[in-house]
């Protein structure tokens, strides 16, 4: 509506006009009482009337001429005010880095087409969340962070149809309104290409970075017709997602809103968890075999939770990962495990558990250096367990911080050995110093002579690459001397002790000594009742442990 923006140029041309007469009739007045005009007057007496026509033209034509170019002048002044007002529109409707559409658009453009149908509109919401995009920006800097965001929207741009709208809703979160009239099948089929295309590497500077994508589907019912409610429907069934291990989509159904609100409080908790040290180091033993000799301990995380009590790990680590809370969570456990084993004999080691997203950091080494250094725990006693999705992810990235590990004294165990893919590539790709045979493999020895087969293979693997193997999750005596028969150098499980907090630690610690100084789990006068000692949160009064029979 220009006519209520602009003021009415007419309007003013008037009052210009007016404004002329009145100086006119001033320059009268004045030209009167001085005399001027009788001056004029015998000067125009010696020209003839032609003369004076001529000049009356002329003047009018100079002032047609000023009115033509300031009519002009006037209309350039108006387009380009009406371009930057245009241009001012459509900055605060779209987001500047990648060009598509922003939150506030994409919001209009819903309400506008939930509106505009009578009934229920055949609409869906696909909000698409990046999954390790954090790490991208954290460890390679904001410009990479932005490549790869300009790659996304290109992305996701060339998947939609052309009346699908695609918006960045802002970080690293996307949405696509699309129809939704060929049903459930073909909203899957395209949250399936796109948590395929995102998950496509993209090259950065010399690095390839791997993101992946996360994705909610809501689809417009009667219950939620509004945009917000569609908007947040999504958003409930793409956490949904994240939580069931990303890189994946999900409908929104009603029951997820639940599920998500206690979520969304335990991130908090965790947080203020984290900064309160709430989050407590365990220590499981490690067994040189088959003397059953202490070499060490696994460090494995619990969270003493002011209200839920003592939680594992399954129920924080994706979740400090999924919300960027990884890296402190164990630089937390790794300040706390060095600072209580500097009291335990010199030669027990650590194993620390590193999750995969924290070897993309570039920095790594130097930040477990700095923690050795400021708590006095010689790298040498030091060991970083790995899994083998590290290693998918970045293989690069993995090789370089593994190795500077190693330049410092560290050493690297391969974690949960066999449950990966392409473990045989990356153990020829990379230089380890340990691998740890899965637990399920050491559980199922007793039941398959396959199987056996398969840990002897294993076993024989590392030592014909010159590395240690870890038997993890034993439980039972009777493979024990098997695993130690085979060559298998160390073992860990129920059988040797649960993973147990620092007080229980330091007690065992004392009891285990033998006559000779050396730390032996299975002491020779060891009960015959066996069996593992209390996870975790041993009452101070209760038997500290039990012995475990041979
Ligand atoms: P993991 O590193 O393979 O740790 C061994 C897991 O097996 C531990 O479970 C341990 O309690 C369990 N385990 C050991 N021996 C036995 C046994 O004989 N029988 C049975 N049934 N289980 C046994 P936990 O503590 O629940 O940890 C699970 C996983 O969580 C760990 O597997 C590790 O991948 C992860 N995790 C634990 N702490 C941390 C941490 O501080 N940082 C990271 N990134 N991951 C952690
Ligand atoms: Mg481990
Ligand atoms: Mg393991």
């Amino acid at each position: 509506m220009p006519d209520q923006k602009h003021p009415s140029w007419g309007e003013g041309e008037l009052r210009e006009i007016l404004c002329l007469m009145m100086i006119g009739t001033c320059v009268w007045i004045v030209g009167t009482q001085l005399g001027v005009f009788a001056v004029l007057l015998d000067a125009t007496r010696s020209h003839n009337l032609q003369d004076m026509l001529m000049l009356g033209l002329c003047m009018c034509l100079g002032l047609i001429a000023a009115a033509v170019r300031k009519s002009f002048k006037l209309r350039r002044a108006m387009q380009e005010r009406d371009g930057a007002e245009a241009q001012a529109e459509s900055i605060a409707r779209h987001d500047a880095m990648t060009g598509l559409a922003n939150r506030r658009l994409f919001r209009e453009t819903l309400a506008a087409r939930l509106d505009a149908a009578s009934g229920v509109p055949a609409l869906a919401v696909l909000q698409v969340d990046l999954d390790r995009f954090k790490p991208i920006n954290d460890v390679h800097g904001h410009a990479a962070g932005d490549a790869v965001l300009c790659v996304v929207a290109d992305r996701l741009r060339r998947l939609v149809s052309a009346d699908s709208l695609v918006a960045r809703l802002g970080g690293d979160e996307f949405a696509i309104l699309t129809e939704a009239g060929e049903g459930a099948d073909s909203l899957a089929r395209l949250a399936r290409e796109i948590v395929k295309s995102l998950a496509q590497p993209i090259t950065w500077a010399e690095s390839r970075l791997e993101i992946g994508a996360t994705v909610g589907i809501a689809v417009a019912t009667q219950e939620s017709r509004t945009a917000d409610a569609l908007l947040h429907a999504a958003d409930v069934a793409m956490y949904q997602g994240k939580r069931d291990g990303r890189g994946t989509f999900r409908f929104f159904h009603l029951d997820m809103g639940h599920a998500l609100k206690v979520r969304a409080q335990l991130e908090g908790e965790l947080r203020v968890g984290i900064e309160r040290g709430e989050i407590r180091p365990f220590y499981q033993p490690v067994v040189a075999l088959p003397d059953r000799g202490l070499i060490g301990f696994e460090v494995l995380a619990r969270w003493h939770h002011p209200r839920k009590g003592l939680l594992g790990p399954d129920a924080f680590i994706t979740l400090a990962e999924d919300t960027g809370q990884i890296a402190d969570l164990t630089w937390s456990l790794m300040r706390q495990a060095c600072t209580d084993a500097r009291s335990w004999p010199p030669h027990l080691q650590l194993a620390i558990n590193i999750s995969p997203l924290q070897l993309q950091d570039r920095h790594l080494p130097e930040r477990i250096l700095a923690i050795l250094t400021e708590t006095g725990f010689k790298p040498g006693r030091l060991e970083i367990e790995i899994t083998e999705t590290a290693l998918v992810n970045d293989l690069e990235a993995a090789r370089v911080a593994l190795k500077s590990l190693q330049n410092f004294g560290i050493r690297i165990a391969l974690d949960d050995f066999g449950t990966g893919y392409s473990s045989l590539y990356h153990l020829r790709e990379l230089q380890f110093d340990k691998l740890k045979i899965d637990r399920s493999y050491i559980t199922s020895i007793p039941l398959s002579s396959d199987r056996a087969k398969l840990v002897d293979a294993i076993i024989a693997l590392g030592s014909s690459l010159g590395l240690v193997t870890t038997a993890e999750g034993i439980e039972s005596a009777s493979s024990v001397d098997w695993l130690a028969d085979q060559g298998c150098t160390y073992g860990q499980g129920y059988l040797f002790g649960k993973p147990m907090d620092k007080i229980t630690t330091d007690g065992l610690l004392e009891d285990w000594t033998d006559g000779a100084g050396n730390l032996v789990i299975a002491p020779p006068d060891a009960a015959p009742d066996g069996g593992a000692m209390a996870d975790a949160a041993t009452p101070p009064d209760a038997p500290k442990h039990r012995q475990i029979a041979a």
